[in-house]
C-alpha cells in the first residue's frame, strides 16, 4: 500500500573505495518469472511480501530495475582453490545491490547470476536454474537448522540459455547476509603488499562485526589478533555444527569462506544419506580435498592462510599462532556439545566422548541412514519399539551393544520423555537431500514451483512432524546416488 514507506537503500561496503570493487550494471535478462520468495525474510527486510512477488520486484530482483540508493558494485577478493593460490578471483557472476536494515540490524543485498563483471575470468557470468534452487533452499534449510549461514531472499528465472555441460536456463538468486567478505578478500591485499588497503578492510569489518575486539585486553590489545581468533571461533562452531547434521560443504576453497563464520557458496553441497565419513560430495574433488571428514582439517587450513594474509597488522607471527589455537579448543568442544544434545545428555561426564565415537564408527559400518537414525533415536528415547532403530543396521553386534551403553549413560539423568523433546528439538526430521532438490528442479523447469514452495516451507521448521509430507522424510530412492553434482553452476 501507498503508506508503506520505500525500502532505504544504503552502501557501507561502498564507502571503502574503488580499490576493493568495480561499481557497474547488472546485465538484463528477458522475460524474468519468479521461481521462489522467501516472504518472511522480505518482512524482516521491510519489504512487502506481495511487491517482492510482483512484476516490479522480479524486475529488480532479477538485476533489470535499480531502486534509488542501490550503488551496484562487484567486489575483487582473491584465494586458494583447492589448496593452490588462484591469484585474483572475485565477484565474477556476483553484484552487490546495496543494504537493507532488517530487524536483525543492516543486511547486504547481493544478486548471484547478474551478468559479466571484471571478475568473471572465464565464466559468463550467469547461473543456472538448478544452482539456483539448490542454493535458495539450501541456505533456508541451514538457517532452519540453526546454522549461520548467508540468506537466500528470492529466485528469478529467465528464458536466457546458458551453456554448462548442457545447455540450461539462467536464473538469479538474491542472497542476504551482513556481510560478504570471505577470507580471500584478506588474501588479496596482503598478496599484492597493499598494506592501507588491507588496515583499511580489516578496520572496517572489525568495527561492523566484530566491535569487541576494540576493547579487549587479549594479545596485550591487538585489535587483529582479537579479530582472528574470533573469526577462528565462529568458525569452529559452524563447521562443528555442519559435522553434527552431516552437512558436506564440497568446495571449502578461501574465497569460499566468510570473514563472520556463515556457510557461504553453495554449491555441490550434499546432506549425508548414508553415514560415509570419507564422502566426497563435489564430482570434481577428485582427490576428495574437501570430503565430509576433512572439513575441519580444512576449515583450520584455510584460517591459517587468514592469518597470514593478517601477519601484517598482527606483527607477530607467535601471536598470529596463539589466535588460531582457539579453533582447536572450539572445534572439538562446540561438536561434543552437539552431539551431546542430539544423544539427549544434559550433562557431562566421562565416558561421552567414547559413546559418540562408537556411534559414528557403528553408523559408518553399516552406512546406516544419518537423519533418520537420529530422529528414530529420539522417538525411542520417548518409549518408541527399540527395533525402529536396530532395523537401520544390517547387522545387529555392534548396536545392540552400543544402545545398552547408551541407555546406562541416560538412567537416571533427565526424565527419558524430556530428553526426547530435547532430541526432536535437535536431530531434524527435514533436510535438503540430494533427490528432493532434484524433484523441485525438474518440476522446476516445466514451470511448477509447487515442490520449490513446500521444500522451502519445511525446511524452515526442519524439527516439525508436517505429518502429511512423510515421504519428504524418507530414505534416500535408488536413483539418488546416480546424482552427480560439480561446481558447474
Ligand atoms: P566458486 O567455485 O563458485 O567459488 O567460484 C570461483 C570463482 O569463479 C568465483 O570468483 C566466482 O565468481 C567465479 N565464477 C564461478 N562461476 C562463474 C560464472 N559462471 N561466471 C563468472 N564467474 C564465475
Ligand atoms: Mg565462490
Ligand atoms: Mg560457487
Amino acid at each position: 500500500t501507498s503508506d508503506t514507506p520505500e525500502p532505504l537503500w544504503l552502501s557501507s561496503f561502498a564507502s571503502l573505495g574503488s580499490a576493493f570493487f568495480t561499481e557497474l550494471q547488472p546485465t538484463h535478462l528477458p522475460e524474468p518469472y519468479l521461481v521462489g520468495a522467501n516472504t518472511a525474510l522480505a518482512g524482516q527486510l521491510g519489504l512487502r511480501a506481495d511487491w517482492l512477488q510482483s512484476p516490479a520486484g522480479v524486475s529488480v530482483f532479477t538485476g533489470n530495475t535499480l531502486m534509488p540508493g542501490m550503488r551496484p558494485l562487484a567486489s575483487v577478493y582473491s584465494g586458494h582453490q583447492f589448496g593452490v593460490w588462484a591469484g585474483q578471483l572475485g565477484d565474477g557472476r556476483a553484484i552487490l545491490l546495496g543494504e537493507l536494515t532488517g530487524a536483525e540490524g543492516p543486511q547486504e543485498i547481493q544478486l548471484k547470476g547478474s551478468g559479466l563483471t571484471p571478475y568473471s575470468r572465464m565464466g559468463d557470468g550467469r547461473a543456472v536454474l538448478r544452482s539456483s534452487i539448490r542454493e535458495f533452499l539450501c541456505s533456508e534449510a541451514m538457517h532452519g537448522l540453526g546454522i549461520p549461514t548467508t540468506r537466500a531472499l528470492c529466485v528469478t528465472g529467465s528464458e536466457q540459455r546458458v551453456r554448462r555441460e548442457e545447455v540450461e536456463t539462467a536464473a538469479v538468486v538474491t542472497r542476504v547476509a551482513p556481510s560478504f567478505v570471505r577470507f580471500g578478500h584478506f588474501e588479496h591485499f596482503s598478496a599484492n603488499g597493499k598494506e592501507a588497503e588491507l588496515r583499511q578492510l580489516a578496520d572496517f569489518v572489525i568495527d561492523r562485526d566484530y566491535p569487541a575486539c576494540r576493547t579487549s585486553e587479549r594479545f596485550g590489545g591487538n585489535a587483529y589478533a582479537c579479530f582472528l581468533e574470533a573469526v577462528s571461533e565462529r568458525t569452529a562452531a559452524m563447521v562443528a555444527h555442519w559435522q553434527s547434521v552431516g552437512f558436506c560443504h564440497g568446495v571449502m576453497n578461501t574465497d569460499n569462506m566468510s570473514i563472520l563464520g556463515l556457510t557461504i557458496d553453495y554449491g555441490p553441497f550434499q546432506f549425508l544419506d548414508g553415514f560415509d565419513p570419507g564422502h566426497i560430495c563435489n564430482h570434481s574433488d577428485e582427490r576428495g580435498r574437501y570430503a565430509f571428514n576433512r572439513q575441519p582439517n580444512v576449515a583450520y587450513w584455510n584460517l591459517y592462510c587468514l592469518g597470514q594474509a593478517l601477519l601484517p597488522l598482527i606483527g607477530d607471527q607467535d601471536v598470529a599462532i596463539a589466535a588460531l589455537e582457539s579453533y582447536k579448543a572450539v572445534f572439538p568442544r562446540e561438536l561434543q556439545t552437539r552431539m551431546r544434545a542430539k544423544l539427549g545428555l544434559a550433562d557431562e561426564r566421562d565416558g561421552d566422548v567414547a559413546l559418540i565415537e562408537d556411534i559414528f564408527r557403528v553408523l559408518a559400518k553399516s552406512r546406516c541412514d544419518y537423519t533418520i537414525f537420529w530422529r528414530r533415536l529420539s522417538r525411542f528415547v520417548g518409549g518408541a519399539p527399540v527395533d525402529s532403530v536396530r532395523d537401520l543396521f544390517l547387522e545387529h553386534t555392534d548396536i545392540d551393544a552400543w544402545i545398552a551403553q547408551y541407555q546406562q549413560r541416560l538412567a537416571g539423568s533427565v526424565p527419558l520423555a524430556d530428553a526426547s523433546a530435547a532430541m526432536l528439538r535437535v536431530n531434524p526430521k527435514f533436510v535438503l537431500r540430494n533427490h528432493l532438490a532434484e524433484i523441485a528442479i525438474r518440476q522446476a523447469k516445466s514451470r511448477d514451483f509447487s515442490e520449490v514452495e513446500l521444500l522451502l516451507d519445511l525446511l524452515s521448521s526442519p524439527f516439525d512432524e508436517h505429518p502429511l509430507h512423510e515421504d519428504k522424510a524418507g530414505f534416500a530412492p535408488e536413483w539418488a546416488s546416480q546424482i552427480e553434482i560439480s561446481c558447474s553452476s
